[in-house]
């Protein structure tokens, strides 16, 4: 299993398989970035998972 399959092996809100028959994994591309549309059968949710070279986030003061 690589670093791809293992972003998409779970679901990221409930933690179910989403290797399951009933789950919905779709990999679509968005220029550079490689995403999979998922759905899990467990929690209803759907979310999109990104695969990036880097993230660059801000982090608010404190
Ligand atoms: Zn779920």
């Amino acid at each position: 299993m690589d670093a791809v399959d293992r972003a998409v092996a779970w679901c990221p809100v409930c933690g179910r398989d989403l290797r399951d028959q009933r789950a919905f994994v779709q990999e679509y591309w968005s220029a550079r970035e490689q995403n999979f549309l998922c759905w899990c059968p467990r929690c209803f949710s759907q979310c999109t998972v990104t695969i990036s070279d880097r993230v660059i986030l801000s982090e608010p003061e404190h």
